[in-house]
């Protein structure tokens, strides 16, 4: 395909992921048929959800759900709340759970669903009505066996409680398998809130090893103060490593002597907010190019790009994000020798739990912490290496290498279905 770049331009996130996708396929020797049907979500719904907002008046809000390919299996995904949310980005998304389910080998295609809203903005009583709106809009088109949301960029358990309260109530039984990371009173799995960030934790030591650095002596730069990246950050800082910079969505703190991670978590908000407490601050793109062993970037997509991929300082990037590196950078780092630990692969620890807690949901039975801990850890572990494993064999980027392995499985159940 081939995506044409204007110079200073970048294509979508969509295109680039189909790109990659169309370059797995064809190292598969997968025909371009397969790359027609996989190009695109199968399914793709728009609903437009009226809120009655505290003020007494109406506001209807834009949501999306997108169901990339149901060959291996339900569909899976998270649910963003985000004003910046497109169809396009939701689409390509859906693109990436797919990926990311084939590289943890977990039994589904890949799903998402956004909302254009911003919830900062908003109160506890709009968000659940809003979220409930959501689930009555969706819910012919959801399910425990037909597609599973989650949590995603600013939606958590509470979201996740009111949603799954409003499709059971629909359904007239409990379905807690309708929906995963749950608080874990309401059949949540232990060990789903801090898993995007322990599946980071777990490729950040693999790829140390790799690159013979050690965890105990790492400067850290995260970008991003959310979910991932604020569990990421207290984690790895417990582990002993510096934590040097971190950011939110409007300005980043750094630190070369390491920051005072703790006091931090203490004072962000439940966005993830906390550089608007203090006055030394530099901006996002500034920290991006500051000096360190690892960088991850833990917010949003495009962050990484052909204009600042030349300034990055560090020897490892594990990206948390979905798609903060485009294309373009990453042809511009790989030269330079910097390891990329692929979003796909870095942050498949997610769904991976959510896996776990569908599982847990079906059978009726709950496991331990360690179980769950133990089992996240086989799963990613394998993932990595197998990315690693095949980028040697193909003579590939990691990033293709994990297309090439996140792709496999539901092209294969196509095939076998007889859809090509
Ligand atoms: N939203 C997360 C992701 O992008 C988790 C999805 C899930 O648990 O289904 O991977």
């Amino acid at each position: 395909m081939g995506a044409i770049v204007e110079k200073g331009k970048e294509p979508s996130v969509l295109t680039s992921t189909q790109d990659i996708i169309h370059q797995a396929l064809g190292k598969l020797g997968y025909s371009d048929e397969m790359f027609e049907l996989l190009k695109e979500p199968i399914r793709m719904l728009t609903v437009r959800i009226p809120v009655r907002m505290d003020d007494g008046t109406v506001k209807v809000f834009t949501g999306y759900r997108a169901q990339h390919n149901d060959a291996v299996g339900p569909t899976k995904g998270g649910v963003r709340f985000h004003p910046e949310v497109t169809e396009d980005e939701v689409k390509a998304l859906s693109l990436w759970m797919t990926l990311k389910c084939g590289i943890v080998n977990v039994p589904y295609g890949g799903g998402k669903g956004g909302i254009v809203c911003d919830p900062r903005n908003m109160s506890f009583p709009e968000i659940e009505r809003l979220s409930r709106g959501y689930v009555r809009a969706i819910s012919q088109l959801v399910g425990p066996s037909k597609d599973i949301p989650a949590p995603d960029v600013f939606t958590n358990s509470q979201i996740m409680a009111w949603m799954v309260d409003e499709y059971s109530r629909i359904r007239e039984f409990d379905s807690p398998g309708f929906i995963t990371g749950k608080p874990v009173a309401l059949g949540g799995s232990h060990g789903r809130e801090t898993a995007t960030a322990t599946g980071v934790t777990i490729c950040i030591e693999e790829a140390a090893k790799l690159k013979q650095l050690d965890l105990q002596q790492a400067k850290v730069i995260i970008q991003g103060f959310g979910n991932a990246g604020s569990y990421l950050s207290k984690i790895l800082s417990e582990r002993g490593a510096k934590i040097i910079g971190i950011s939110d969505a409007y300005a980043a703190l750094y630190d070369e002597n390491g920051l005072d991670i703790e006091y931090l978590l203490d004072k962000r908000d439940s966005f993830g907010t906390v550089t608007t407490l203090f006055t030394n601050k530099i901006t996002n793109q500034e920290l991006l190019t500051k000096k360190c062993d690892i960088l991850v970037p833990a917010a949003i997509a495009n962050q990484i790009t052909s204009e600042n991929a030349d300034k990055i300082n560090a020897s490892i990037i594990v990206e948390a994000a979905n798609g903060p590196t485009t294309t373009e950078a990453t042809k511009i780092l790989a030269e330079r020798g910097v390891l990329i630990v692929p979003d796909v692969l870095a942050s498949s620890g997610g769904v991976t739990v959510s896996y776990f807690e569908w599982v847990q949901n079906n059978l009726g039975y709950y496991w331990s912490e360690e179980e769950v801990a133990e089992k996240l850890r086989s799963k990613v572990v394998d993932a990595f290496h197998q990315v690693v494993e095949t980028a040697r064999r193909h003579k590939v980027d990691p990033r293709l290498a994990a297309y090439m392995i996140g792709v496999r499985k539901t092209a294969e159940a196509s095939r076998f279905r007889g859809w090509i």
